[in-house]
């Protein structure tokens, strides 16, 4: 359904002070600008800005990894004070693209319901995580945010206010989506490239014959219309046990993931040996593990149970016993969220220990160092020769790295290690090599974060698809932003 504009002003704030806390996002790229911030309340206030703006950059929480959320220039426009929230029946829930998931996961939470499409950061926003389509550990049993979203509110590049529900608008089978909207009919064409059969998927414009236009929204990442609100889907809040296993080698925990996706299991996570060195001693001591021997990889696995968990732990004892583990896992039962959250916490310190080690290298040596990491994913049967993959790329080009990430997905993280700025040069060399690496297993160099201003991953999305599949991309842009103002430079140049 489109709706009119209604014309309510907004006002637009321009001084340095207000614009400064906006002018980076969690990747950090330096050189952020902008021409002005505004915080509307609901569409009907970002519609006639967006309508009258040259350019404008579309921010949830900045948590992006991609430079995404960094304007160059833009009005940003921030989805802050959107934060409704109202309950629907059948367990369903309209939220403003503005709450934070942990936010969405508390309210739900005294409901009995849990959204399960959670990042490993729950301080991203609701519209932002529908934007990059993020996934998380859950994603093994649950998938990506695509299947949870049933509708959404968009003010598009001209200011029309478009209500989209799942099901009410499908490709013809020649290929076009068509979408009225002041006055005129937009006629989109779906692109044909086919997209790579993997567990959860980042990486540009959804494209599929007969698809849904809501699809198209959904992972778009800001280029193609302002989310203003959401319909999601919620499940009950289910009950899980959290374990903590030490494995000798990546190939015991490669073992030991495909025996655990047997059970009813919705996330593990892995740490190698190298990301669990970057940890520093306090993170240990503080959530009472013991730091493994070294060459030790650990794994956390969260397997949902019925009762008191005692059935679950039976089961992971009888898979480690089977996979040869000989450790006793660290266990936080049904119920011990603190246990959980201990747990969680070492898992979190690894990428914070890694961006720590970074901002002290930078300042030591150079500002010009920078992280330098890939998001890959590949079919699971590929998961242990993917490894051997990032980690004999690394080691040929003379690179300190880490690895880590949502292991039942086949998703990880290879991550420099830089110590120079020569690092970050050889280090993205080597992380456009493991992308390629990773295609020709079937998977995909941008599961989860998206493709946003890097040129590395834009690099990475021209490799996927082709120079044809990005100009079918840019045809779907221009069908719906035609002066290219809405997030221009994400995905593809300008
Ligand atoms: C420690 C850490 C762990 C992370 N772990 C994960 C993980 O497990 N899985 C994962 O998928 N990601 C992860 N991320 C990346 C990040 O959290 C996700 O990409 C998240 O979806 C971004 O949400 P955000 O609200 O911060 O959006 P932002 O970073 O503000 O924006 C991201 C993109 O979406 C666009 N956008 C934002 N809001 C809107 C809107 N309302 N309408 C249209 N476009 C919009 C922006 O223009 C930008 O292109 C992690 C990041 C950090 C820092």
């Amino acid at each position: 359904m489109i709706r009119a504009q209604e014309g309510r002003s907004i006002r637009v704030e321009t001084g340095a002070d207000v614009l400064e806390p906006f002018l980076s996002d969690a990747a950090h790229v330096p050189g952020g600008f902008a021409a002005g911030i505004a915080f509307p309340k609901n569409a009907a206030e970002a519609a006639p800005l967006i309508a009258s703006a040259r350019r404008v950059l579309p921010i949830g929480a900045q948590s992006s990894l991609t430079g995404g959320a960094t304007p160059r220039g833009d009005i940003i426009i921030g989805t802050r004070a959107l934060t409704e929230m109202t309950r629907l029946p059948a367990g369903r829930v309209r939220v403003g693209a503005g709450v934070p998931l942990a936010e969405l996961q508390r309210v739900l939470a005294s409901d009995g319901l849990w959204y399960p499409p959670v990042p490993t950061f729950d301080g991203a926003f609701v519209g932002g995580t529908i934007a990059t389509n993020a996934a998380g550990p859950a994603t093994f049993k649950y998938g990506s945010a695509r299947r949870w979203v049933d509708a959404l509110t968009v003010v598009l590049a001209n200011g029309s206010i478009v209500d989209l529900r799942r099901g009410e608008i499908t490709a013809s089978p020649d290929g076009w989506l068509a979408l009225e909207f002041a006055g005129t009919a937009a006629r989109i064409p779906v692109p044909t490239y086919v997209m790579p059969d993997v567990a959860k998927l980042s990486a540009g414009y959804f494209a599929r014959p007969g698809m849904d236009l809501i699809d198209l929204f959904i992972g778009s990442e800001g280029t193609l219309g302002f989310i203003t609100g959401a319909t999601l889907r919620t499940v009950p809040l289910p009950r899980r046990c959290v374990a903590l296993v030490t494995c000798e080698s990546d190939a015991q925990a490669v073992r030991l993931t495909a025996a655990l996706r047997h059970l009813d299991v919705s996330a593990v996570e892995f740490m190698d040996a190298r990301a669990l060195a970057l940890v520093p001693d306090d993170i240990f001591t503080r959530t009472s593990v013991a730091r493994p021997p070294g060459g030790a990889v650990f794994l956390l696995a969260q397997i949902e149970a019925t009762g008191d968990g005692d059935a679950v732990v039976q089961e992971l004892d009888d898979v480690l016993t089977a996979c040869g583990v000989e450790a006793d896992p660290h266990v936080a039962l049904p119920g011990d969220d603190r246990g959980a959250a201990r747990l969680f916490a070492l898992r979190e310190g690894v990428p914070s220990s890694l961006n720590a080690l970074i901002a002290a290298t930078k300042a030591r040596l150079q500002q010009d160092i920078e992280k330098v990491a890939g998001d890959v994913i590949v079919p699971f049967e590929r998961l242990e020769e993917s490894l051997a993959l990032y980690r004999s790329t690394f080691e040929r080009h003379g690179l300190e790295y880490a690895i880590w990430g949502h292991v039942s997905d086949g998703n990880v993280h290879p991550n420099v290690v830089p110590r120079s700025l020569e690092d970050v040069h050889r280090g993205r060399t080597a992380i456009l090599e493991i992308a390629r690496g990773v295609m020709a297993m079937g998977g995909a160099p941008l599961a989860e974060h998206g493709v946003g201003r890097s040129a590395l991953k834009q690099q990475m999305l021209r490799d996927l698809y082709g120079d044809r599949g990005i100009e079918e991309m840019r045809a779907v842009k221009r069908a719906l932003d035609p002066e290219w103002k809405l997030a221009a430079g994400v995905l593809f140049p300008p």
